[in-house]
């Protein structure tokens, strides 16, 4: 699999700094903020800070310190939004998985029952 990162997606703004975030966590290889269109009490995305497109691009080609960090960032989250109740992690990974935005994130959505997984 090719995978041809765009550094015009809106995240890699946010990465850069031309647009704002509402930073819920950041270290050297992530950073977490409020999704703006929340579905949750909880939704907030979880992103690598390199140029990765999707979970598998990231699984496959960032660093073992590059995904030691992103999950880090999550286990940060869970943390600060005290989601010991439970919550979802959700990677929506392109036409099938429905993505918008091509660069990696992980949706971590929680603060009430979220019901089943899917709808059909
Ligand atoms: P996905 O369909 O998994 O690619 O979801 C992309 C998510 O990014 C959606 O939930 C959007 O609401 C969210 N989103 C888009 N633009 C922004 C932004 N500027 N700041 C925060 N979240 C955003």
């Amino acid at each position: 699999m090719e995978y041809n990162y765009d550094d015009q997606n809106i995240f890699a703004k946010i990465l850069r700094g031309e647009i704002p975030n509402k930073t819920a966590f950041e270290n050297d290889h992530a950073l977490a903020f409020h999704d703006i269109n929340p579905q949750a009490p909880v939704h907030v995305l979880v992103i690598p800070k390199g140029p990765y497109m999707s979970l598998d691009h990231f699984a496959r080609d960032a660093s073992a310190d590059e995904q030691v960090g992103f999950f880090a960032a999550v286990a940060a989250v869970c943390e600060k939004f005290d989601l010991g109740q439970g919550f979802r992690g959700i990677s929506n990974t392109r036409t099938h998985g429905v993505q918008e935005v091509p660069h990696y994130h992980m949706h971590i959505l929680g603060g009430r029952p979220l019901g089943r997984m899917l709808d059909a």
